[in-house]
């Protein structure tokens, strides 16, 4: 077993044992490798063996990307979201080549997303960024404008509003809890969480997430250039 092959089946076998923890179905949380700053070969290599959800940060850096892998065997399994922060001017870009989006952070975004879904696709599925404690140094809507943000996403055509997406600040332990709280106390509660990351995913589980967003632990430390 290399070590990609290692740290995936330990990634794996940790998430099962969270979410049996938290008894939750083993197949009620999916992993999405974050696989910024990583080479289009290591993602070839993870979707051999079975792992089909991969997570961008920028846009430039996933087409090209994307574009390598289009002529190997697994590329039309891959899933691609896209987590990263987004500028107007990208939207078009990201409604064309991801199914998911987990960081929509203001209306403009969602709107310009679902004007610009081409038509021969399936509506995008977004996660609703949400600054859930409240950080000026980071995006996302604040609990308080949240329910406004959800039904403007509800009456865009071309996205499907799926669930909640936090980035909890450091030491604050208890950012999960609630935003699943703040998602059950929607007139209408969105199916999935999107919470987790390499250093908090087995907290984030136990809280009710449906899809954590690993690196690191999966892929070893990222390379310094967004070159792939
Ligand atoms: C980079 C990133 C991750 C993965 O972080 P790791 O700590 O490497 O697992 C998850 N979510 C977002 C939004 C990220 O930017």
């Amino acid at each position: 077993m290399n070590a990609l092959e290692a740290r995936f089946s330990s990634i794996k076998s940790s998430i099962v044992a969270s979410t049996l923890a938290a008894k939750r179905l083993p197949d009620s949380v999916t992993l999405i490798a974050v696989s910024k700053q990583q080479p289009a070969l290591a993602i070839e290599a993870l979707t051999a063996l079975g792992q089909h959800d991969f997570a961008e940060n920028y846009v430039q850096e996933a087409l090209a990307k994307q574009a390598k892998l289009a002529h190997t065997p697994m590329a039309g399994k891959i899933v691609w979201h896209f987590i990263g922060p987004i500028q107007s001017n990208k939207t078009r870009a990201i409604a064309a080549n991801f199914s998911w989006v987990h960081s929509v952070d203001r209306p403009k975004i969602a709107e310009r997303l679902s004007e610009q879904r081409p038509d021969n696709l399936p509506p995008l599925k977004i996660f609703i960024e949400v600054n859930i404690d409240n950080e000026s140094t980071k995006a996302g809507v604040s609990p308080a404008e949240l329910p406004a943000m959800v039904a403007l996403c509800q009456r865009l055509p071309r996205i499907e509003l799926v669930g909640l997406m936090v980035i909890p600040a450091r030491g604050s332990p208890d950012a999960f809890t609630r935003t699943a709280q703040l998602n059950a106390h929607l007139p209408s509660a969105l199916p999935l969480l999107s919470m987790g990351m390499s250093g908090d995913f087995p907290a984030a589980i136990a809280a009710g997430s449906t899809h954590v967003r690993i690196g690191t632990a999966l892929f070893g430390v990222r390379q310094m250039t967004a070159e792939s």
